[in-house]
């Protein structure tokens, strides 16, 4: 039933059947099974909200967006743009223009070390990210050090999979230039205290870059109240379509940056002497955009606003208090990561037992979950593994779903050992 409240926080009652209903895929058989998809940390599946509004645009109103005179390009572009405007009020920017379309978390970081790299950092510098960071994370900053001479450091993550105060505050220092980490991690779950580690890196004037692929998912997330310097996320962990994804950055920074990629769109003038770029957020948005992905996005972030994250919460604190307490129950099962803070994402091992092998016996029962190292090798190593099996949830989990990994888990191991 929907109920529309006027700070729009939570506007439906939590209905799980009614949510299933919303995302067709979920209704098939995998193996002869009903489907139990729990790999949404990987990619989140679309409700039909956002399969029809990307159906629909390409029906009614697809052409080329921005500069256009005529009816279909004005349209286009005014649909793409209330996406800008939706992105905006989710995560309460200041202004329309620091949100930048890229084609994902991916992207975003890529553009980030890229434009930072080429005025703001020099040899010597260091560069701060943690243990727990996703290779998108890790890899862009490392390919600018081998650029400019700058130093890469590590703030440790503990046996919980946690990153402390004291960790991070033997690594952030006077040479740090930026910051970026993490706020979920997508092999752990663990939330991370970025208000905290934010304010830190302040002090010394670095520059703060958050990784959110896995939070905008499941949470709220306010960047003035963060008061982070530059937010990355992707559209299809969130319900969205992929290769649509988000580069939130302060208005002043993001005016200081050079471009990232040259083209059209980008630029005020051309002539073959010089270049003058274009004014924010186009300065970074080179080339035909992802009309359509830009306009899903939009339509999943209208789905998840009916909802509210409010439900989604609780929800999933539900499932993961449920799932800890049924998984813990499984002899010889280790959680890698145990945060206190944590999103409902469970990692693990089982003794004696390939990952990929407790992978495929689940696949057979109409199960999806992840093996591996789940881009996130050098954590892997800190915890003497070659990889976890991962089970992710989204609002669109049921506890009966919990259950069935459970006895599927059982079932694989009894078959394996
Ligand atoms: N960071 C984190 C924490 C992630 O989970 C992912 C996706 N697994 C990425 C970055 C990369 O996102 P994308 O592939 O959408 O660019």
């Amino acid at each position: 039933m929907l109920v529309i409240k006027e700070d729009r926080t939570a506007t439906m009652e939590f209905d799980i059947e009614i949510i299933r209903k919303d995302f067709p895929i979920l209704s098939q058989k995998v193996n002869g099974q009903p489907l139990v998809y729990l790999d949404n940390a990987a990619s989140s599946q679309k409700p039909l909200a956002v399969i029809d509004a990307i159906s629909d645009y390409y029906k009614t109103t697809h052409s080329n967006v921005h500069r256009g005179v005529h009816y279909l390009s004005q349209r286009a572009t005014t649909a793409y743009e209330d996406t800008r405007e939706k992105v905006r009020a989710l995560i309460n920017a200041k202004l329309d223009h620091e949100i930048i379309f890229t084609r994902g978390t991916t992207e975003s970081i890529n553009l980030l070390a890229s434009s930072l790299g080429k005025h703001q950092i020099q040899k010597g510098d260091e560069i701060v990210i943690s243990e727990m960071e996703h290779h998108s994370n890790i890899v862009p900053w490392q390919l600018l050090c081998e650029e400019t001479g700058a130093i890469l450091k590590v703030i440790p993550v503990n046996d919980q999979g946690e990153i402390t105060e004291e960790s991070y505050h033997n690594v952030i220092n006077e040479k740090t230039k930026i910051v970026a980490i993490c706020h979920v991690s997508n092999t752990l779950g663990t939330i991370n205290s970025i208000a905290s580690i934010i304010e830190y890196a302040h002090q010394f004037g670095a520059l703060t870059v958050i990784d959110g692929a896995q939070a905008l998912p499941h949470m709220t997330v306010d960047v003035q109240q963060l008061n982070c310097d530059f937010y990355c996320f992707s559209g299809h962990k969130m319900f969205g379509p992929t290769g649509i994804g988000i580069l939130y950055g302060k208005e002043a920074l993001l005016d200081a940056l050079p471009p990232y990629h040259g083209g059209g769109n980008m630029i005020e003038n051309v002539t073959f002497e010089k270049t003058t770029y274009n004014k924010l957020p186009h300065k970074f948005e080179a080339g035909t955009p992802n009309i359509a992905g830009g306009i899903g996005l939009g339509a999943a972030i209208d789905y998840i606003m009916k909802i509210g994250y409010e439900e989604i919460g609780k929800y999933e604190d539900e499932l993961a208090k449920y799932g800890h307490e049924q998984l813990s129950a499984i002899k010889n099962l280790r959680f890698i990561g145990d945060a206190t803070e944590k999103s409902a994402v469970f990692s693990f091992v089982i003794e004696g037992i390939h990952p990929s092998d407790l992978g495929t016996i689940l696949d057979q029962q109409g199960i999806a979950v992840r093996t591996g190292h789940h881009c996130t090798q050098p954590l892997m190593d800190k915890f003497g593994i070659s990889g976890t099996v991962r089970a992710s949830f989204a609002f669109y989990n049921t506890i009966d779903e919990v259950d069935r990994l459970v006895n599927g888990i059982n079932k694989a191991v009894a078959m394996l050992s």
